[in-house]
């Protein structure tokens, strides 16, 4: 029981927040909460600790975003002591990292290990959350808080015949600790997503066979990772204040913004020279740093998208494996862009095969392999790179029931609804992090999961010390913060494509965007100015 909870705010409960997931958000979660003075539990299904960085160990995992803009900002003596041995790190690293916060800043006493949070609801009467967990265990507490991450909720396609599949199935996501030797092996990848490209390129350099069945191509663009020496290590810490105040002022929260010019501000050949010159830059300033209307506008678009065509056709060796990889249907950067390290080059192997599923679609699993409209491949591993229910997915599969026993899915199954990406109304003294609506899951995760976790400890802070028991979104503003969400998405290019960020890649889900399209500044400034205004759209109790 705790003292600041009965003191202050009524019924006692087991402790004041619980925690769902340790990753990024939760690890941070627990330390800051910590540090105000509050008694928390979390709760992680994995029997490890990373969230994301626990779960995706598939062969070629690493950042997309840089190393060093991407760890932790809010320990002077961790930026210190930490070195990256890559600009892209590899997902080993990443846990190890993870693992090292948890260690170093004593977090594991508090976190239950595999324990996957079955269900949690609210009981006005005593103003307490309940949450149970897949064993049955259950905890009180004055607030819920989820942390469960923007692509956590893993989906495998329900192709008929899967089950009867006699060989090695696998999701990128639920990936065995225990490497796995493809040299001999004949494997077929479903997907060629983000994930897919990692994970081919890296079994591409040794296996047996891969066919690879791809639905959709993508604009891959170069990751262009390199090592961290010594010398540049100290340099970039001396950076960090300066790496992230760029963060702090930029659209995606990375270290570069957008050009403020149009495509059409400069000639043809000045573009093309630009363009040039960010293909040969490591990371995503191709795609956030580039002219502002590149994702506005379909003719600046297509400028970059017919260069990134013309690269790709430039890389792959037979001209209809080229023509296969090519996407053509729909604009540049609307989907999530997958940064590469010789993708294409992986397609001009003897042993790796390209099938297009428009032009021969999967009829079903056999137990011997995939079998198209054409023809049967016979393989002996199938690796699904089918992606995740994401933003929403982990969420709803909880069974979280709020004021009047309303559930969480009944009242997203339209679309989410959100006020500041952070609450939903009907659900007081819950709070989201890295939520739908939130500008986290469009931008370089760690930047904005400070920002999320630092105004929800902050406010949870003030409600104590303002003896405030409960704290409500009120249905008014979150509609007005839903149509804002609408207003800044359908000013851009992003519904024209099927994509998770509009949930379309789930049957039956809601189409609809997911995400905070104003960038993680102006996110940051409306959740800044509700706190100053003394939590205003709040109902405070
Ligand atoms: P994804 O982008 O959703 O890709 C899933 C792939 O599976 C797509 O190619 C999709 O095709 C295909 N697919 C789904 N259902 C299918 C079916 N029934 N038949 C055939 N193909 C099917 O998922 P992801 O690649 O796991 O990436 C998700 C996100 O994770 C990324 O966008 C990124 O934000 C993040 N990520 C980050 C990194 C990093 O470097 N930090 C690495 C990997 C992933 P369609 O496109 O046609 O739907």
């Amino acid at each position: 029981m705790t003292a600041s909870a009965t003191a202050a705010t009524g019924a006692a409960t087991d402790y004041d927040v619980i925690i769902v997931g340790a990753g990024m958000s939760g690890l941070y979660l627990i330390h800051r909460l910590r540090e105000l003075g509050f008694t928390v539990r979390c709760y992680e299904a994995g029997d490890g600790v990373g969230g994301t960085w626990y779960w995706n160990r598939y062969p070629g995992c690493r950042f997309d975003s840089e190393s060093w803009a991407y760890g932790y900002s809010w320990s002077q003596e961790l930026l210190e002591e930490w070195n990256w041995s890559e600009h892209f790190a590899a997902q080993p690293e990443t846990e190890r990292y993870l693992n090292h916060v948890a260690d170093k800043f004593d977090l594991r006493r508090d976190i239950q290990l595999s324990t996957r949070v079955a269900g949690a609801r609210y009981d006005a009467a005593t103003n307490t959350w309940t949450v149970e967990t897949a064993h049955g265990e259950q905890a009180t507490a004055r607030y819920f808080v989820t942390a469960v991450g923007v692509l956590s909720a893993p989906y495998t396609p329900d192709i008929p015949g899967r089950d009867d599949f006699q060989g090695l199935a696998l999701h990128t996501a639920e990936w065995p600790k225990e490497p796995i030797d493809f040299s001999a092996r004949r494997i077929a990848v479903i997907g060629s997503g983000a994930t897919a490209v990692q994970l081919i390129t890296e079994v591409g350099k040794n296996v047996g066979h891969m066919t690879v069945f791809q639905r959709t191509p993508n604009y891959c663009l170069p990751l262009g990772n390199s090592p961290i020496g010594d010398e540049e290590m100290a340099r970039i810490k001396q950076d960090y204040p300066e790496i992230f105040r760029k963060c702090r002022e930029s659209f995606g929260a990375f270290p570069y913004n957008f050009d403020p010019r149009s495509a059409f501000d400069v000639s043809d050949e000045e573009r093309r020279r630009i363009y040039e010159e960010m293909y040969a830059e490591p990371g995503f300033r191709i795609w956030l740093g580039n002219f502002f209307d590149i994702l506005t506008d379909r003719r600046a678009n297509d400028t970059m998208a017919e260069f990134v065509r013309e690269k790709i056709r430039g890389r792959v060796d037979d001209p209809e494996t080229a023509r296969k990889l090519t996407p053509t249907d729909y604009p540049f950067g609307t989907k999530r862009v997958p940064l590469e390290s010789g993708y294409f080059e992986t397609f001009n192997r003897a042993n790796v095969e390209l099938v297009d599923l428009n032009e021969e679609p999967i009829e079903r699993i056999t137990a011997n392999g995939v079998k198209t409209s054409s023809r049967e491949y016979a393989v002996d591993t199938i690796v699904y790179a089918t992606g995740f229910d994401a933003v929403t997915g982990a969420l709803v599969r909880m069974d979280i029931r709020g004021e009047d026993g309303q559930a969480l899915a009944d009242k997203w199954a339209d679309g989410p609804r959100t006020y500041l990406g952070l609450t939903t109304a009907g659900f007081p003294n819950m709070f989201i992090v890295v939520g739908p609506q939130n500008a986290a899951s469009f931008c370089n995760v760690p930047r904005c999961i400070e920002q999320n976790v630092e105004w929800v400890t902050d406010c949870i802070a003030w409600l104590r010390d303002r003896g405030v028991a409960r704290i409500a979104a009120r249905p008014e503003s979150e509609q007005a913060w839903v149509e804002h969400c609408e207003a800044l998405i359908n000013a851009t290019l992003l519904p024209e494509t099927d994509s998770w960020f509009m949930g379309a890649n789930i049957p039956g889900k809601k189409r609809v965007f997911l995400n905070y399209a104003g960038g993680a500044m102006e996110y940051r400034q409306q959740c800044d100015d509700a706190a100053q205004a003394g939590y205003a759209g709040f109902a405070l109790t």
